[in-house]
C-alpha cells in the first residue's frame, strides 16, 4: 500500500532557496517536509560548484564589504563565512561577494535543517500534484523508488525549474535563449600564488591560440572563480558552446561537450602555460550549471526596469544589489549596472502564484523576466526570496493575515 504522510508546508528543492525556505517554515513552529532530488543539499550553490555567494552586499567601490541585508540570509552568510574561513572579495566596479568551501555549504545546510526538525526525503522527485478549486491538496513522490503521497496545507517551488507550476499545467514564463551555461572543474599542482595574475597569464595564452587558429574562438569563455585559488588549487568555470533549451536531451548533451571542453582546455593549459605545466584535473562539479529556466507566473512579474531604476515596492520583502548579469553563447558575460549604493527590492507578489493560493515561490524560479532573473538569480537573493516564502506559506498554513507577515519580513530582513 502507498504510503501517506501529512505536513504543514512542503518544500520542493533543497537549494538556498529551499533551505531557507523550510527553516522559515519551521521557525514558524510548523511542520515542514523538504523533497530534493539529489543525495546532498545545496542546489546549483554545491552540485554545480558555483563558489561565491554573490548579492549579499551593498554595490560600492569602498574596500568594505557591507551587508545590504539582514536576517537569515546574513545569519547563513557568517556562518558560512566562518566554517570556509573566507571574507568577503570585491572588484574594481564595486560588486563584492563571498567565496565559500562546496563542502561547508553543503554541510551547514544539512545541519541547520535538521536542527529546524525539517523532514528531508533525499533522491526524491515531485511527480503530480492534485488541484482542487484553487488549492493543490496533495503531492506524490518518489523518493528510492517509492512512491508515497504528501498532505499538504501550502508549498514553496523551489526547484529552480518551476517543477510544481509544469505538474499543475499552469502557465510559466519562458524565453527563446536561456542564459549560457557553465561547467566548474578544479586543477591541482597549479604554480602561482596570485588570482589575477592567474587569470591573465591563462586568458593571454588562450586568445593567442585562438588568434593563431589552435583553439576555437569559444576558449575565451573561460573564468577563474573568484577567491579559489588555495593551496596550488584553482577552479575554473567554463562558458558551454550549446544552447540551454530544456527539450529532451538537452541537459545530456550539454554534459558531453562540457567533458570534452574541460579535457581539452586542461590539456591546453598543461602544455602551454608555465604555472599549469604540472598541473591535472583533481575533480569536475557532478552538475552542468544552468543559469536559468521555466519561471512561475505570480500575482507581479518583476521587470529588468524594475531591476535597472532600483524601483521599491510596499511588499518588498527582499533587496537585490547586484546587477543585471547576462551570459550567452557567443560572448563573454555582459553586465547592466544601476547606481552605485543603490538597491531595487523583490515584492512578495512575485513569490506567490496568480491562481493557486497556497503555491509560493522562491529562488531562480520566482516570478521574473529573463532579464530580471539575471540578477535575482544570486544566491543572495535566493536566500532572501526563500526565508520570505517560507513565512508567506507558514502564514497561509496558519490562517494568519499575508500582510501582516510581510511587515514581519521587511523588519526581519531588510
Ligand atoms: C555556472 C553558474 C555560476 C553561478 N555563479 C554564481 C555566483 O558566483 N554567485 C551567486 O550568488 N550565484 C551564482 N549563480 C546563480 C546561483 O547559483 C543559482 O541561481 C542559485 O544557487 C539558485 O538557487 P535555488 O535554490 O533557486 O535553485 P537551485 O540551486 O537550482 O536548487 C534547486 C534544487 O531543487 C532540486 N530539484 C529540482 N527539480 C526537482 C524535482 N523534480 N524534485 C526534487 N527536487 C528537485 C535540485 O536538485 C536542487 O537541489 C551561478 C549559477 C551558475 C549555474
Amino acid at each position: 500500500m502507498e504510503t501517506v504522510l501529512h505536513t504543514d508546508v512542503l518544500v520542493l528543492g533543497g537549494g538556498s532557496a529551499g533551505m531557507a525556505a523550510a527553516i522559515a517554515a519551521s521557525r514558524k513552529g510548523l511542520k515542514v517536509t523538504l523533497v530534493e532530488r539529489n543525495a546532498f543539499l545545496g542546489g546549483k550553490a554545491t552540485a554545480a560548484e558555483v563558489g561565491t555567494i554573490c548579492g549579499l552586499y551593498h554595490f560600492s567601490k569602498k574596500e568594505e564589504s557591507e551587508y545590504v541585508v539582514n536576517g537569515f540570509a546574513r545569519e547563513f552568510a557568517d556562518a558560512l563565512q566562518q566554517r570556509s574561513a573566507t571574507r568577503p572579495l570585491h572588484n574594481a566596479e564595486g560588486l563584492h561577494y563571498l567565496p565559500y568551501h562546496i563542502d561547508a555549504f553543503k554541510q551547514l545546510c544539512v545541519e541547520w535543517l535538521h536542527a529546524h526538525q525539517v523532514h528531508i526525503h533525499f533522491n526524491a522527485v515531485l511527480k503530480t500534484v492534485e488541484t482542487r478549486d484553487d488549492k493543490i491538496m496533495t503531492a506524490s513522490v518518489i523518493a528510492d523508488g517509492k512512491p508515497f503521497t504528501i498532505f499538504l496545507k501550502s508549498l514553496i517551488d523551489c526547484s529552480g525549474d518551476s517543477v510544481i507550476s509544469g505538474a499543475a499545467h499552469l502557465p510559466v514564463i519562458k524565453t527563446d535563449h536561456y542564459q549560457a551555461a557553465a561547467q566548474v572543474f578544479t586543477m591541482q599542482g597549479v604554480a602561482e600564488d596570485n588570482e589575477a595574475r592567474l587569470g591573465l597569464i591563462m586568458m593571454k595564452a588562450l586568445r593567442a591560440a585562438i588568434d593563431d587558429d589552435v583553439l576555437p574562438d569559444f576558449y575565451d569563455r573561460v573564468y577563474v572563480v573568484q577567491g579559489s585559488l588555495r593551496n596550488n588549487q584553482v577552479s575554473l568555470k567554463v562558458g558551454l558552446p550549446l544552447p540551454v533549451t530544456y527539450a529532451p536531451g538537452n541537459l545530456q548533451e550539454l554534459k558531453t561537450v562540457a567533458e570534452s571542453f574541460v579535457q581539452n582546455l586542461a590539456q591546453f593549459l598543461v602544455n602551454r602555460v608555465a604555472a599549469f605545466k604540472q598541473a591535472s584535473i583533481q575533480h569536475i562539479a557532478p552538475e552542468v550549471g544552468t543559469r536559468t529556466g521555466l519561471r512561475s507566473v505570480g500575482r507581479y512579474v518583476l521587470t529588468e526596469e524594475d531591476v535597472l531604476q532600483c524601483r521599491k515596492f510596499d511588499d518588498a520583502v527582499a533587496n537585490g544589489s547586484w546587477p543585471i548579469e547576462e551570459w550567452v553563447q557567443h560572448r563573454r558575460v555582459s553586465m547592466s549596472y544601476f547606481n552605485e549604493h543603490d538597491y531595487y527590492q523583490v515584492p512578495a507578489a512575485c513569490l506567490q502564484s496568480a491562481s493557486i493560493q497556497n503555491l509560493f515561490f522562491a529562488g531562480r524560479n520566482i516570478s521574473a523576466t529573463e532579464k530580471a532573473i539575471a540578477s535575482a538569480r544570486v544566491m543572495g537573493i535566493c536566500l532572501q526570496t526563500g526565508y520570505a516564502a517560507g513565512c508567506l506559506a507558514a502564514a497561509f498554513a496558519n490562517n494568519q493575515p499575508q500582510n501582516e507577515e510581510v511587515k514581519q519580513v521587511q523588519n526581519g530582513q531588510l
